[in-house]
């Protein structure tokens, strides 16, 4: 079972995101990668495998992602983001983790639920993931 993985990763957690793909380098290989600019550079040097490559988070990366997300295309968002620094881009951020809950994907924001989600038997299995009724908003007459 391919899972479609997005990767995003602050520059203060770049080293940490790094580690952790690395060390669960068999397992990403069994799914399909993208990634913000600069993450997914140093995602693809390290595995040494293809990584879909967005623009830079702070050039519009964060907001391509999130309109895959948006699109369905996105099954599991790995998101470390730094709590200890604002961000040039921050209303991206913002925005990026809203449409991950909105859309009810997989979403982790540090290393110890990315390590639960990474080795869930579902992963090996069909998932759907159910959405939110939107019926309303996708009829809107104003
Ligand atoms: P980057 O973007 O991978 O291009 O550094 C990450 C981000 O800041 O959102």
């Amino acid at each position: 079972m391919r899972k479609r993985i997005a990767l995003v990763a602050h520059d203060n957690k770049k080293a940490e995101l790094i580690e952790w793909a690395v060390y669960n380098k068999a397992a990403l290989s069994e799914h399909d990668l993208v990634a913000t600019g600069t993450t997914g550079k140093m995602l693809e040097e390290e595995l040494g495998s293809p990584v879909k490559r967005m623009l830079s988070g702070p050039l519009g990366g964060d907001q391509q992602i999130g309109a895959l997300i948006a699109e369905g295309k996105i099954d599991i968002l790995i998101f470390f983001w730094d709590p200890m620094e604002a961000q040039p881009h921050d209303s991206d951020v913002k925005a990026l983790l809203r449409l991950g809950v909105a859309w009810n994907i997989l979403l982790a924001c540090d290393r110890a639920t990315a390590d639960f989600i990474l080795t869930s038997p579902l992963m090996q299995a069909e998932y759907e993931i159910s959405i939110p009724d939107y019926s309303n908003y996708m009829n809107r007459k104003l």
